[in-house]
């Protein structure tokens, strides 16, 4: 279980820094595209994000947790890999319209 305080993934330009290592930027920019998704609201989309663990091929389900509305939760259907997201709100990857 990741639990990413999404604010820590960036500089404080509000982006992912390059000169991060390997590891950290490709889970940001997992994290990024999963925030971009889910604050869309379209839940009836298709996931078209892939799973970040080796080998695993599931398309990743993320969605802003109803009651804790700053909170996105993701899962991978398959390997059960999750996680939630905080402190997404008002980044350039927010497409909710409430953070800015
Ligand atoms: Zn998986």
């Amino acid at each position: 279980m990741y639990i990413t305080n999404f604010q820590h993934c960036l500089n404080a330009d509000g982006n992912i820094p390059k000169d991060m290592p390997k590891e950290a930027r490709e889970l940001a920019n997992f994290l990024a595209l999963l925030i971009d998704d889910a604050s869309t609201g379209d839940y009836e989309a298709e996931p078209t994000i892939r799973c970040i663990e080796d080998g695993c091929e599931g398309l990743v389900v993320a969605f802003v947790d109803i009651e804790a509305e700053d909170e996105i939760h993701w899962i991978c259907p398959i390997c059960k890999t999750g996680g939630v997201i905080t402190n997404w709100r008002g980044t350039k990857w927010d497409n909710s319209g409430d953070g800015k």
